[in-house]
């Protein structure tokens, strides 16, 4: 078995909180990364869900460079033309009637959390505060996000539970129904769960949802930060469902190609509490990020790629429905939407990333012991094969790893 080789000193000076592959990748080109070695891998995670348009895109090398060399950052004292472009792009395109920039996903949600509150401040029920979010959900790493996700792993040792979230378990509408009162201000929810391995809720529940909360006059909040802006196959995944958009989005990953941008989408109804002062970002929304947030939404709009994201996502479905059904040892089932696929495994995720990694291939964790496919939306049907191919052969990896008699030998 080729393992591998590539394995750069951990540095002493990093924040222990990261399990690092030992792997450094020196550049990058489509859907192909390559070591400071000069070996080749297949990327089909895309820095999680954020390489959208692959790596070092023409077009958003162009942009950045050109920007870099006229102004990088005059904060948000002064008008930032590109901000209102971009900021017209992404209302055109979908429900919203604002926008506000930050540089992350935890800080769209941030900022989503902090609107559905004042909007209810605004409109003369202080009292609703809490956010009702679901198991399995990721919202970021900041104390709000964290509070928001209720993932008791991320939260312990942090002090105590804020006030103001509420947890139920995901997919339950009756939940939600019986959940809702007085002191409720918004529902969060991912329409397709990421970190949590790739569950999607269904176009009936989020229909259902948005219902509810018209019904009882409470916002509804997609974190629409890593299954938004093209990777189900729609721009937004909640366009999926009838009648389903939010009054609150945040969105990030995507949106920058890999340029740190977040963004949090409102409707003029639900941002109406927030008014200067109300909110802010030093770099948020500067010259250098809106730059490439404008030429990414530019192409992450284009109904060609969505029809391409679609194709793509079938034909990986299809396969992939077939490596299950000759490897039931390994793969239980096949999840997500669009280019957010999950595959459940019966073998630990964590070995089958490394089984991947030494066919070449990169693919990403997920709750629930599933691995997720999150390629370039740009992928090829050639690289998809080439994927497929790939990932055949870590199936047969795992297998023989299960069937050995020790079971584990360290990859
Ligand atoms: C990645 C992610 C976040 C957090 O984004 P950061 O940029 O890491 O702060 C929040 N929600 C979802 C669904 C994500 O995938």
């Amino acid at each position: 078995m080729t393992e591998t080789t590539a394995a750069p000193v951990p540095s002493d000076h990093i924040m222990a909180v990261y399990s690092r592959a030992p792997l450094a990748f020196e550049r990058g080109e489509g859907a192909r990364l390559y070591t400071t070695e000069g070996e080749a891998y297949l990327d089909c995670m895309a820095g999680i869900a954020v390489n959208a348009l692959g790596h070092a895109n023409p077009k958003l090398v162009g942009v950045l460079k050109a920007q870099a060399e006229k102004l990088w950052h005059t904060s948000n004292i002064f008008t930032i033309p590109n901000q209102e472009k971009l900021a017209k792009a992404l209302t055109d395109a979908t429900f919203a009637d604002e926008v506000f920039f930050g540089n992350s996903g935890t800080e769209a949600i941030e900022c989503a959390i902090k609107t559905a509150r004042k909007y209810h401040w605004a409109t003369g029920q202080p009292e609703r505060v809490d956010i009702i979010g679901f198991d399995g959900s990721f919202h970021g790493r900041s104390i709000a996000a964290v509070n928001a996700s209720g993932n008791e792993h991320y939260l312990e040792g942090f002090g105590p539970p804020l006030p103001g979230f509420v947890h139920l378990p995901f997919g339950d509408i009756d939940a939600i129904k019986a959940a809702i009162g007085p002191t409720t201000a918004a529902v969060l929810l991912e329409p397709v769960q990421g970190e949590g391995g790739a569950r999607a809720w269904t176009d009936a529940q989020l229909t259902a949802i948005r219902k509810l909360c018209d019904e009882t006059g409470i916002l509804l909040i997609y974190d629409e930060i890593q299954c938004g802006l093209g990777r189900t196959g729609k721009l937004f995944a909640y366009e999926w469902a009838t009648d389903a958009a939010p009054d609150i989005m945040a969105v990030a990953k995507a949106l920058g190609g890999g340029f740190p941008v977040g963004a949090c989408l409102a409707t003029a109804e639900a941002g109406r509490g927030m008014t200067v002062g109300s909110h802010g970002s030093t770099y948020g929304g500067n010259p250098l990020a809106m730059a490439v947030g404008l030429a990414s939404v530019e192409e992450l709009v284009k109904p060609e790629l969505q029809a391409h994201v679609r194709e793509i996502a079938g034909y990986f479905t299809q396969q992939l429905e077939g490596l299950k059904e000759r490897f039931p040892d390994v793969v239980v089932d096949i999840r997500g939407r669009g280019l957010l696929i999950g595959v459940k495994l019966a073998t630990p995720n964590r070995e089958f990333m490394q089984h991947a990694r030494d066919e070449r291939l990169l693919i990403a964790g997920g709750g629930d012991n599933c691995v997720r496919l999150l390629p370039p939306l740009v992928l090829t049907v050639e690289e998809a094969s080439e994927a497929m191919a790939k990932l055949e052969r870590a199936c047969e990896r795992a297998r023989a790893k299960a069937q050995s008699p020790a079971g584990t030998n360290a990859a």
